[in-house]
């Protein structure tokens, strides 16, 4: 199979509505289609209505094919993955590409195994070579990376990280007017079924921080009793809490919640640095965070260069009035 082969790419509709998630996917086959040369189209397991294909069109997506009764599949991943491999297979893709979220990650290896390709989860960057596709993944929460050379000789299945994702939905792309298609397979299709009965969202006091969505650290400007009263905040907002070494050297916390070079490399949604000064071994874990907001008593402090919006302020001022401020929003306790 050659590099130039086409790319089929999974975009879930959850809510029947091409979320972030989808948008990136887009995106992302866009980019990969002008650096291999391919065509390419989205496949769904749920009929997009005419406003949701507008925007699968503004993405420049020149084709949607629909996986008929997919929507019931989407509680057996590995059925849907069989099918996708089937698609995959009658529309001679080259590239398989899912999002790395619990849908795609399951159904990735299901299809490799079904189309007998090469897997490649967390691909974040492609390069064309002269040996070859160059894949480029993050590993070990995003901290090394590793390059695999791809010679098109099987099809390649690959899961795309939210992280990356999210950085390349503002593309630019060409917008076009795609064909939507319903597909079912010529014979029928069976597997052994795990179902899914329920679906537990994060707890974002303990997930791990380089999944979190949103992540309030506390530096040395906490005292003991800003710190209890920033736990205590994340806690009222359900959002994570991450510290600088500092305070980890004090002992207020476990090594996990450590953001920086030494400790995690996050990339939140929103990160909110409280009394942190700003050095540049916690600048290098937090640079891809979406947006930064930080809050320093020193108007001079390092880290409002570096940040999207800074307040100067005292946090033994702010952090009680915050916490005062969201109980009342929230129905907590005053
Ligand atoms: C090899 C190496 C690896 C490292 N790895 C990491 C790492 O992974 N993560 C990490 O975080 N650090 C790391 N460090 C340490 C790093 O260099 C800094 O020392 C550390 O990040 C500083 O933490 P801080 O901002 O909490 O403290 P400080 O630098 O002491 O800053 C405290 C800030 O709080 C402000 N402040 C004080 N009182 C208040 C108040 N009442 N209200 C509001 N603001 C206030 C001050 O103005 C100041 O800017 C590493 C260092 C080395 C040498």
């Amino acid at each position: 199979m050659g590099a130039s082969g086409k790319i089929l790419v999974f975009v879930d509709l959850p809510d029947r509505e091409l979320d972030e998630t989808g948008r990136g996917m887009l995106s992302y086959a866009a980019r990969l289609a002008g650096t291999l040369g391919s065509s390419w189209s989205a496949a769904v397991a749920v009929m997009p209505d005419r406003g949701q294909l507008a925007v699968f069109g503004a993405y420049g997506t020149p084709a949607v094919v629909c996986i008929e009764g997919g929507a019931a599949l989407l509680d057996t991943p590995t059925l849907l993955g069989k099918h996708l491999a089937q698609l995959a297979r009658d529309e001679s893709a080259t590239v398989v590409l899912l999002p790395h979220n619990d849908l795609g990650a399951t159904m990735a290896p299901i299809v490799a195994h079904a189309l007998d390709g090469a897997i490649m989860t967390e691909l974040v960057a492609v390069r064309k070579g002269a040996d070859g596709v160059r894949l480029s993944r993050k590993t070990l929460g995003v901290r090394i990376a590793e390059t695999r050379v791809w010679d098109s000789s099987r099809p390649l299945i690959a899961t795309v990280p939210l992280r990356t994702l999210s950085q390349v939905i503002m593309a630019t792309v060409r917008p076009s007017s795609p064909s939507l298609v319903a597909w079912c397979p010529a014979a029928p299709i069976s597997a052994a079924m795990a179902t899914i009965i329920s679906r537990i969202p994060p707890d974002p006091q303990t997930v791990d921080l380089t999944e979190a969505d949103v992540i309030f650290s506390a530096g040395k400007g906490c005292d003991p009793t800003t710190f209890e009263q920033l736990k205590e905040l994340c806690r009222e907002l359900n959002v994570s809490f991450g510290v600088t070494r500092p305070v980890y050297d004090l002992g207020w916390t476990g090594f996990e919640r450590m953001v920086g070079q030494t400790g995690r490399t996050v990339t939140p949604r929103l990160y909110v640095a409280l009394g942190i000064s700003g050095s540049m071994h916690h600048i290098g874990g937090i640079k891809d965070s979406r947006r930064i907001i930080a809050v320093n008593s020193d108007a001079k402090a390092p880290i409002f260069p570096n940040v999207d919006e800074g307040f100067v302020g005292d946090l033994k001022e702010l952090l009680p009035r915050l916490l005062k401020q969201v109980k009342a929003g929230t129905g907590g306790a005053p």
